[in-house]
């Protein structure tokens, strides 16, 4: 009885882990860093620097230059330079570089734990234990998919220079999470730390030379917003890859639109940690700790709002309090504490403010400390009496504060936890599996973890959705983010230059027999006739009239989005039946073979046998969408914890698809029918000439038991109309063939909710061509990957 009470109150002492090595480190370097180019460390005359500080002291670290507008072009110049030779050296060669990257940081992990922390501010177990050997678990992994990469990624080539911009909360692990794939694949990169959280960059960039990273492959420059924005809007970069705040990845998606580069954007959250009554409250209250207090909650994928089952709420709440009370702060070296210092004084005065400024609208806030600014120290906070739309619900706070709410069901537990603009991650806790497997699909997120909270691995994909961002990170779906489909050459003869259906002048009206035809547009499954009541000619080859087409409009847009949302049931019916569909589909359409080969011969103006080819594709795609839709289907990781990670595909929502000027038939298929496999409704503007062509579908999709509403098409100016598309805020992605006008205003417009775009020359491809008109390209832009995480055992 003695003995167990002098051990509760026994203190803990300090556990100080050494920086001698770092700080030795950092005064071998005289404490002043420039830019890594070209394998070489670069100083510029007179260059403006940055005073890089531990936030836990306030005390100087070091120096580091700013790059200029020119370093930042002299280090995309080294990318190109040594681009296609990295490649070039094929798999097995990069994949022994990656390997000694992941040896050597593993060797040096002391040093870079200890430098992380000193910059950051985050607990040396954490740096120790969390980033550096998950950094490592990068190198490794990623050295095995060079390894593999021409057999298992055969027909996709890098995308060449990337740009990524990384953000301060995990420096090191996003330098890995970022360049392990990139490198991987055989591309050159330009990575900019953070301003406030450099240094393990530059540590990095030594052990680069050290590992044979040939010249060029990886350059590092150095600076604040300024010098990001010039390199991601840099015309010579392919693609940009970045992770920080929403309202960035705003603009950099503006200021890279219709630059032809790929992007990919990881940014804010507000996830939700889901409590039934049948969890293990224990667990719940390690995992809060997990979710909100690791690395002082600065987490993109924080579990910062936690909803509990109203029955258990009193008991959950007493105990976190509890937990609350045993958490320790104290200097980030020690390596008993559980909480650091926030990143700088700048992130202190941000949450500081945030939850002053919040609680004016309402609820109670809980912390077992005061905040302390001169060690940036921000105490593990939980606010109660909230409810949904309160400001401190809603906004990301990047810090320690839990916000907590009640639910009494499950479908309102749902509804709660999808009530956010964000959606990168959640957690289910329940120890009913039967529970938590029907939740955790329901849930609109990139990553669900069940009965557990930020778990990472380099197997398992990683990203969001909605404000969130777009694209993985990790998993064999991160590789596809640094890779294109090997070039393709052609470009368009067949029929490009037919014309287009807007005007009725200089129009020879129709000599056909036939009588005066209307094709009405197609929503919600009925035969619409347009808002406005116009209509315009469709023309055929020669000039004459084929049928007259609806003049959509905004209106006209607004309806087939509303149509689409309404179908949303689609997305659950079984990938057999949407299979069945399809066949039935290409059945009735195979009926009409002669009719519609006609009619590409009159409207497009080609040859019998064009005209055949282009038919029997179209019936042999939609054969091999039906195909695909019960085939294109996920994964299981198996990553270093006991458990399982289930990679499943979902589809991404409404698509708006704005189709080509050539093909009219084939064109339409390729895009509307692996869309509609995967599950996704879509909003169809066929290109500008032969708009008539995807109308003569509808009365075969009218008898092929497709739902009204899974797929629209409305008709007109295609520029004017995908517009429209673009700027509506419940269309979650655009697929565009259009000219760079188009593309770009497509692009920019999608800035508003941060839509997916797949923006392409009007002419790229033949859809004749199998390798460029169908296949897993076209599913995994119709698809993005949720990862859950199920740990199982007792
Ligand atoms: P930012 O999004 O501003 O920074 C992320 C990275 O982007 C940094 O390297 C930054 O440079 C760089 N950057 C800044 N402006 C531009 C630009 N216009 N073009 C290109 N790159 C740019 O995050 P902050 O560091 O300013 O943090 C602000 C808030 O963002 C935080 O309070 C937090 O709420 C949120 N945040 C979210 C993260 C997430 O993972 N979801 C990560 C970090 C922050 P530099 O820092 O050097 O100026």
């Amino acid at each position: 009885m003695k003995l167990s009470k002098s051990i509760e109150e026994l203190e803990y002492s300090q556990a100080l882990e050494s920086d001698k090595e770092a700080v030795e480190w950092l005064e071998s370097n005289g404490r002043k860093f420039g830019q890594f180019i070209g394998g070489e460390f670069l100083f510029q005359k007179n260059a403006d620097q940055i005073k890089v500080t531990n936030p836990a002291d306030s005390s100087i670290l070091a120096a580091i230059e700013i790059a200029d507008d020119k370093t930042v072009d002299l280090a995309v110049t080294a990318a190109i330079k040594s681009q296609k030779s990295w490649y070039k050296t094929g798999g097995h060669a990069r994949a022994k570089v990656l390997y000694a990257l992941a040896r050597l940081i593993q060797k040096h992990a002391r040093v870079i734990s200890v430098l992380e922390t000193l910059d950051n501010g985050k607990p040396i177990r954490e740096s120790r234990d969390s980033d550096i050997p998950l950094a490592i678990r990068h190198f490794y992994y990623h050295a095995g998919w060079a390894q593999l990469q021409e057999s298992e990624l055969a027909g996709q080539e890098p995308v060449g220079v990337v740009a990524q911009i990384i953000p301060w909360n995990f420096p090191f692990l996003m330098l890995a999470w970022k360049i392990a794939p990139a490198i991987a694949m055989g591309n050159s990169i330009v990575l900019k730390p953070a301003e406030s959280t450099p240094l393990t960059a530059m540590f990095f960039a030594q052990l680069c030379t050290e590992a044979g990273v040939p010249k060029g492959v990886v350059n590092i420059v150095n600076g604040a917003g300024n010098t990001g924005a010039t390199l991601s809007a840099h015309p010579n970069v392919n693609k940009v890859a970045f992770t920080g705040s929403t309202a960035v990845g705003r603009a950099i998606r503006k200021s890279t639109a219709g630059q032809s580069k790929k992007l990919t954007l990881e940014l804010g959250g507000k996830s939700a940690f889901v409590v039934f009554d049948d969890a293990d409250l224990d667990s719940v209250v390690e995992g809060i700790v997990d979710a909100i207090w690791y690395n002082q909650g600065e987490v993109c994928c924080a579990g910062s709002r936690l909803l509990i089952q109203a029955s258990v709420e009193e008991k959950l709440i007493g105990k976190i309090k509890k937990r609350m009370e045993t958490l320790r702060f104290g200097t980030p070296l020690d390596k008993s504490i559980d909480v650091g210092s926030l990143v700088s004084d700048k992130q202190f005065e941000q949450v500081s403010h945030l939850v002053k400024s919040g609680l004016k609208s309402g609820g109670n806030l809980f912390q077992c400390e005061q905040p302390d600014s001169s060690k940036n120290y921000y105490p593990p906070s939980i606010i109660t009496d909230v409810d949904s739309s309160h400001p401190l619900v809603q906004e990301e706070i990047f810090g320690p504060v839990l916000v907590i709410m009640s639910f009494r069901t499950q479908p309102e537990a749902i509804q709660l936890a999808n009530n956010t603009r964000y959606g990168l991650s959640a957690s289910v806790w329940s120890e009913n599996i039967n529970r938590a497997m029907h939740v955790a699909p329901a849930l609109i997120a990139g990553v669900v973890w069940i009965n557990c909270h930020n778990k990472f691995d380099a197997a398992c994909g990683f990203g969001g959705v909605k404000e969130s961002g777009f694209g993985r990170e990790g998993g064999k779906e991160g590789l596809y983010e640094y890779l294109k489909p090997i070039q393709l050459k052609y470009k368009a003869t067949n029929g490009a230059s037919g014309k287009k259906a807007s005007s009725t002048s200089n129009v020879q009206h129709s000599t056909s027999s036939e009588i005066d035809r209307t094709l009405k547009f197609y929503i919600g499954g009925k035969q619409v006739r347009p808002d406005g009541g116009n209509s315009i000619p469709a023309l055929n080859f020669d000039g004459s009239i084929s049928a007259w087409v609806g003049q959509g409009n905004r209106k006209d847009i607004r309806n087939a989005v509303e149509a689409a949302r309404k179908a949303n049931g689609w997305a659950s019916k079984t990938a057999h039946l949407r299979a069945q569909v399809l066949y039935f589909f290409a059945e009735n359409l195979t009926v009409r073979k002669d009719e519609f080969i006609k009619r590409l011969m009159e409207t497009c103006g080609v040859k019998k046998p064009e005209a055949t080819a282009e038919f029997n594709a179209t019936v042999s795609r939609i054969f091999s969408y039906a195909a695909w839709a019960d085939k294109f289907d996920g994964a299981a990781h198996d990553a270093p914890y006991r458990g399982i990670t289930l990679a499943l595909p979902e589809p991404i929502g409404i698509i708006g698809l704005v189709a080509p000027d050539h093909q009219p038939l084939l064109a339409a298929i390729s895009l509307i029918a692996p869309a509609i496999a995967m599950g996704n409704r879509v909003v169809y503007i066929p290109g500008d000439p032969y708009q008539n062509i995807v109308l003569e579908l509808v009365s075969v999709m009218e008898t092929s038991d497709i739902p009204g509403g899974v797929i629209n098409i409305v008709t007109g100016d295609k520029n004017e109309l995908s517009t429209h598309l673009a700027g509506h805020g419940e269309v979650e992605s655009m697929w565009c063939w259009g000219d760079s006008e188009l593309n770009k205003n497509i692009e920019s417009i999608s800035v508003e909710n941060l839509k997916r775009t797949w923006c392409h020359e009007n002419n790229d491809r033949d859809w004749l061509d199998m390798n460029a008109g169908e296949g897993t390209e076209f599913l995994r832009k119709a698809t993005h990957v949720k990862n859950i995480w199920t740990p199982y055992g007792d």
